[in-house]
C-alpha cells in the first residue's frame, strides 16, 4: 500500500489512510496509523537492530541492538543497556513492562538483562537449550514473561503459566516469535512460514501457512482489541481478527529486512522495524545462463567467441525439464529471487540479463559486465542436462590463466561456502555424477571463469535431465529455497558468519 516511490526508498501511504511519509533507512521504526511518534533510525548502531517495543500508552518506543544497545524514542525513556557488556550471546528481543518505566532484553542463549523497575523472575541462560531463544513476551501485569525457542519451546517465569508449546511437535518451519494475549492468560507464536499456535485463550484468527508468501514472517503483534498482525520480511502485513490494516511497506524497495513490529496501545497502528542491511555498499553480479529466445538465432549464438583458453559458442540453449520447463526460464527464475533477496539486503546486484525474452548476450559480454560492475562476488547461475539417473547440484570454480589469477583462491573459498549454504539451505545433495569432489568441479573451459577479475563460481543446480532434479526445479519454493541459499552464502562471504 505505497505510492510516492521517488527515489526508491522515500514512500507515502495511500491517499486516506492513516500514517506519515518519511524515508526507510536500515535500523529504522516506520509508522502506520494512529501512531505519534515518526520513523526514526540509528545512525551508526555497533549491531543491526533486532526488535522494538513500543511503551504502554504508545508514546514512544524502543529499539534493540543484538549488542543490546538501546535507542529510545518519543516518550520512552532509557533505562539501561547491554551495549558496554561482553555478552555470551546476541540480544534477540525485547518487552517493555506495562508501566513504560523499565523493559526487559533477551539473549539467545535464554539469558535475561532487566532495566528500569522491570523485575528479574529468572532465565534460560544456565540451562542446556534444544534451539535458541528467538523472542518473548510480558504478561499483561509485568509480574511474569515467557521466552519462546525456535522449536516453539516456552520457558515461562514470575506469573506467566504455560499455556502450551510445540516443544514436541515437528515444525514445518521455526518459531520467529510471539505475542501475549491482552489478558495475559494466552499466547500465540509464529512461525517463519506465517503458521499460527495458539495457547490459552489465544483465538486462532488465521495464518498464512496455507498461503505462498515471498519473504518469511519474521514477527507479530497482538491488538489490544482481539487478533494480530504478522510481518514479512520485505515489510508485508497480514491482519487477523480485529487487527485493523494500516498500510505496509510490501512493494517498497527496502534497504535491509523488516525484523519485528509493535502495536500502539489503541490497536490503531504499528511500527515496522528494519534491522541492518549488512551488504550496503557490496556490489554482487548475477549472471543466469541462457537466455529464452536463444534458439530462434542460430547465426547469433552459435558463432566462436574467445573464452580465454579456447574458444566456444557466443552462448547455447541450455536444457529443459521433460516437461518442458526451460534451463533459462529456471536459472532467470532463480536469479530473480536471489536479486531480491539480496538488495533486502542492502547490496547493488548486477545481472547479465534482466528478462527471459531475449537472446545472448555472449558469455564473453556477461563475463565482462560483471568484471565492469567491480562486482565484490558473482555467481553464474545454471542446471544441468546430465545422464537421466544423475542427480544433485555442483558448484564450478575457476582455474588460472591470466585474466583470473587474481582471483582463484578467493573463488575457492566461495566455492565452497557456496557449496556448504545450498547443500544447508536446500537439503539437495552434491551431484552422484559428473566427476565432482564433494561437490566441486574446476574447469577452465568456460569464459565466465576463464575471464572473471572478480571471486566468482558457477552453480548448476540439479539435473533437468532427471525426473526427481525436475520436480524441485519446478517447485517455486524450491527456487526460493536455492536464491535464498546462495544469499547466505553470498552474505557469509562478505560479511563473515551469521
Ligand atoms: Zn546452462
Amino acid at each position: 500500500m505505497v505510492v510516492g516511490l521517488a527515489s526508491g526508498l522515500s514512500w507515502s501511504p495511500l491517499p486516506g489512510t492513516a500514517g506519515a511519509s518519511g524515508t526507510v533507512a536500515p535500523n529504522s521504526a516506520v509508522p502506520f496509523g494512529d501512531t505519534t511518534v515518526g520513523a526514526n533510525a540509528v545512525s551508526v548502531p555497533n549491531a543491526p537492530i533486532v526488535g522494538m517495543a513500543a511503551t504502554h500508552d504508545g508514546s514512544g518506543y524502543w529499539l534493540v541492538g543484538s549488542d543490546g544497545g538501546i535507542f529510545s524514542y518519543g516518550g520512552a525513556r532509557f533505562f539501561g543497556s547491554t551495549g558496554a557488556l561482553r555478552l555470551n550471546a546476541p540480544i534477540v528481543g525485547l518487552a517493555a513492562t506495562p508501566d513504560g518505566r523499565g523493559y526487559w532484553l533477551v539473549a539467545r542463549d535464554g539469558g535475561i538483562f532487566d532495566y528500569g523497575d522491570a523485575p528479574f523472575f529468572g532465565s534460560a541462560g544456565a540451562q542446556h537449550l534444544n534451539a535458541p531463544i528467538v523472542g518473548m513476551a510480558a504478561t499483561a501485569d509485568g509480574g511474569g514473561y515467557w521466552l519462546v525457542a525456535s522449536d516453539g519451546g516456552i520457558f515461562s517465569y514470575g506469573d506467566a503459566r504455560f499455556w502450551g508449546s510445540t516443544g514436541a511437535t515437528r515444525l514445518n518451519a521455526p518459531v520467529v516469535g510471539m505475542a501475549a494475549t491482552p489478558s495475559g492468560q494466552g499466547y500465540w507464536l509464529v512461525a517463519s512460514d506465517g503458521g499460527i499456535f495458539s495457547y490459552g485463550d489465544a483465538a486462532f484468527d488465521g495464518s498464512t501457512g496455507a498461503l505462498h508468501l515471498n519473504k518469511p514472517i519474521t514477527g507479530m503483534a497482538a491488538a489490544p482489541t482481539g487478533g494480530y498482525w504478522l510481518v514479512a520480511s520485505d515489510g508485508g502485513i497480514f491482519s487477523y481478527g480485529n487487527a485493523a490494516y494500516e498500510g505496509s511497506l510490501g512493494g517498497t524497495v527496502l534497504p535491509s529486512a523488516v525484523v519485528g513490529m509493535a502495536a500502539t496501545p489503541s490497536g490503531g497502528g504499528y511500527w515496522l522495524v528494519l534491522g541492518s542491511g549488512v551488504l550496503a555498499g557490496k556490489v554482487v553480479g548475477l549472471d543466469p545462463g541462457h537466455n529464452g529466445q536463444n534458439g530462434d538465432d542460430p547465426g547469433l549464438i552459435d558463432q566462436p567467441v574467445p573464452d580465454g583458453t579456447g574458444s566456444e559458442p557466443c552462448d547455447t540453449v541450455g536444457t529443459e525439464t521433460a516437461g518442458g520447463y526451460t534451463e533459462a526460464a529456471f536459472n532467470f527464475d532463480v536469479a530473480s529471487d536471489l536479486q531480491a533477496d539480496l538488495q533486502t539486503e542492502g547490496a547493488t546486484v548486477v545481472m547479465t540479463r534482466t528478462n527471459n525474452a531475449g537472446e545472448g548476450p555472449c558469455v564473453t559480454t556477461r563475463a565482462a559486465v560483471i568484471d565492469d560492475a567491480g562486482a565484490n562476488v558473482a555467481v553464474d547461475i545454471h542446471a544441468d542436462g546430465g545422464p537421466s539417473d544423475g542427480s544433485g547440484f555442483t558448484v564450478l570454480e575457476p582455474v588460472a590463466d591470466g585474466p583470473n589469477d587474481s582471483v582463484i583462491a578467493s573463488s575457492n573459498v566461495f566455492a565452497a561456502t557456496l557449496r556448504d549454504a545450498f547443500a544447508a539451505g536446500t537439503g539437495m545433495p552434491v551431484a552422484d555424477y559428473g566427476g565432482s569432489v564433494d561437490g566441486l568441479v574446476p574447469r577452465n573451459d568456460l569464459a565466465g571463469l576463464n575471464l572473471t577479475t572478480v571471486p566468482k563460481a558457477l552453480i548448476e543446480i540439479g539435473n533437468m535431465q532427471n525426473a526427481g532434479d525436475a520436480a524441485l526445479e519446478g517447485s517455486q519454493s524450491f527456487r526460493q529455497a536455492a536464491a535464498q541459499a546462495i544469499a547466505n552464502a553470498i552474505t557469509e562471504f562478505l560479511d563473515g558468519p551469521a
